[in-house]
């Protein structure tokens, strides 16, 4: 008889769980993952998914606006969040069907159920009282949007969870916080009409991206009409009495808004967990530590995905889980590559981006030539829009690689994913002149900027 009831014991059933738990059933071990809300987690159910059809919904203001350009007349339009709703609900539960019958189809044991640790071999399953044990356990439990429980009013406001189930459309919005979750639904909620504002205590919105895009940004939201507030955050929300909320800042500003939401980071899912009992060790922001196979330092105890606080993204986490599989099941460690990750923002317009920003290649490099396109994109010539694309190339002076690939502009995220391959295969900035270009489009402007814009010596722009 076996000594465990499982090989492999997965807590949590959104992406880096349900990769773990399938593949390794697939590979003929006895699985089991416990889901406490919906398998598919945060990406499928409130995350990626959802925000992406929102992001689409929220579009068609402007695609009305613009056709009339073209030659279109477009009718009255109007706009009913109820019905997209319920749409985008019928979606996601579709979706997770499929989690589940992947896993099903997999020989994976499916627990609808939170789960605790009890010790380093068994788990608690909190539906039925069972304790199961398992020969090793993975922890991809995710992570929560940060209450920010410290600000009074906190309980007022809602978080990105919340934002896609509202029983109505707020008029109004103020959004706190400047990453791209807080960027994206401002731009959402402004596209279907909602009167938004967003504040952030930092200077320019999404640190870390490269600041031609920040600005490019803040700029084209702000002339769509979003208002957005820097070095400042909110003090305090309260009831107005008139219904609504208002919102009162550090710097003496006071709002009155229908809705406020908290984008304001995203805490580990450990609490309650069991990892002390366990014996598994967390930081001091609660992620679970791990090394560079994800494995804790309980020997039999991994964990991957948002829980460990690398990398918060759902390709990240399905990478992880993969890792987890080669290193554990096929005998052949693999450590997670995080060099190069392409990435989106879906504001509008789109940030698609990988590699170094120039900020950041700045400091690591002693020279570098900066390609720089600033146009109006051939979409709004007609429309009258008069939003601009940017798109920058980072490269070394030294060695001619393309250390850095950021687009402001349409499509940018589809654009971003290639411009990954590329740079992952270590492309060189002769490789992209050689290319041939894709005429006409926006992005065949990557392929065609021949002289540098300038260049960037020991930090300073020459
Ligand atoms: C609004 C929003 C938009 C996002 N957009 C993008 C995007 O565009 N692109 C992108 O790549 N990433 C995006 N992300 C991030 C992405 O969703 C996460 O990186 C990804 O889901 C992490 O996967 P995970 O497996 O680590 O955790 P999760 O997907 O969060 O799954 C964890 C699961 O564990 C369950 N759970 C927790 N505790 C227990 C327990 N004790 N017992 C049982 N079950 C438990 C949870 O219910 C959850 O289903 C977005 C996130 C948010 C919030």
């Amino acid at each position: 008889m076996a000594a465990y009831d499982y090989d492999l014991f997965v807590i949590g059933g959104g992406s880096g769980g349900v990769r773990a738990a399938r593949v390794a059933a697939s590979l003929g071990k006895r699985v089991g993952i416990a889901e406490e809300y919906r398998f598919g987690g945060t990406c499928v159910i409130r995350g990626c998914v959802p925000k992406k059809l929102l992001v689409y919904a929220s579009q068609y203001t402007e695609h009305f606006e613009d056709a009339v350009g073209y030659g279109w007349e477009v009718g009255e339009s109007s706009f009913d969040w109820k019905r997209l709703v319920a749409a985008k609900d019928r979606e996601i539960a579709r979706l997770e069907g499929l989690y589940r019958r992947g896993l099903e189809n997999s020989g994976a044991e499916i627990v609808a159920s939170r789960a605790e640790l009890i010790d380093a071999h068994t788990v608690r399953l909190l539906k039925s009282g069972k304790t199961v044990t398992a020969e090793r356990i993975v922890i991809a439990t995710g992570g929560t949007p940060n209450p920010h429980a410290a600000l009074p009013g906190h309980d007022l406001c809602i978080s990105s969870n919340e934002a896609f189930d509202l029983d109505e459309l707020p008029r109004s919005i103020l959004i706190a916080g400047g990453g791209y979750i807080a960027v994206e639904f401002a731009n959402i909620f402004h596209g279907l009409g909602v009167d938004t504002t967003l504040i952030y205590r930092g200077v320019e919105i999404l640190s870390r991206f490269d600041q031609d895009m920040r600005q490019g940004l803040h700029k084209a939201m702000v002339e769509k009409g979003i208002r957005i507030i820097l070095t400042d955050v909110i003090n305090e929300v309260t009831r107005a009495p008139a219904g609504g909320l208002i919102a009162k800042t550090k710097e003496g500003a006071t709002l009155a808004v229908d809705t406020v939401m908290l984008a304001l980071g995203r805490d580990p899912n450990t609490g309650g967990l069991g990892l002390d009992a366990a014996g598994v060790e967390t930081d001091e922001r609660g992620a679970v530590v791990v090394d560079e196979n994800s494995r804790t330092n309980v020997k039999n105890i991994y964990a991957l995905g948002d829980v460990t606080n690398r990398v918060q993204l759902t390709p990240v986490a399905i990478h992880e889980a993969m890792c987890f599989i080669e290193t554990v099941y096929k005998d052949n460690p693999t450590s997670p590559d995080y060099d190069l990750i392409p990435t989106a923002v879906f504001s509008q317009p789109e940030i698609g981006t990988v590699g170094l920003s120039e900020e950041e290649a700045a400091g690591r490099y002693p020279e570098l030539e900066i390609y720089r396109a600033e146009f109006r994109p051939m979409k709004a010539t007609l429309t009258g829009r008069t939003e601009k694309t940017i798109m920058k190339l980072v490269v070394d002076a030294a060695s001619r690689k393309v250390l850095g690939a950021h687009v402001l502009g349409h499509d940018s995220g589809e654009m971003a994913q290639l411009l990954g391959i590329a740079l992952k295969a270590g492309a060189t900035k002769d490789v992209f002149d050689r290319t041939m270009a894709v005429h006409p489009t926006a992005s065949e402007e990557l392929v065609t900027m021949y002289t540098p814009s300038y260049r960037v010596k020991n930090g300073e722009r020459v």
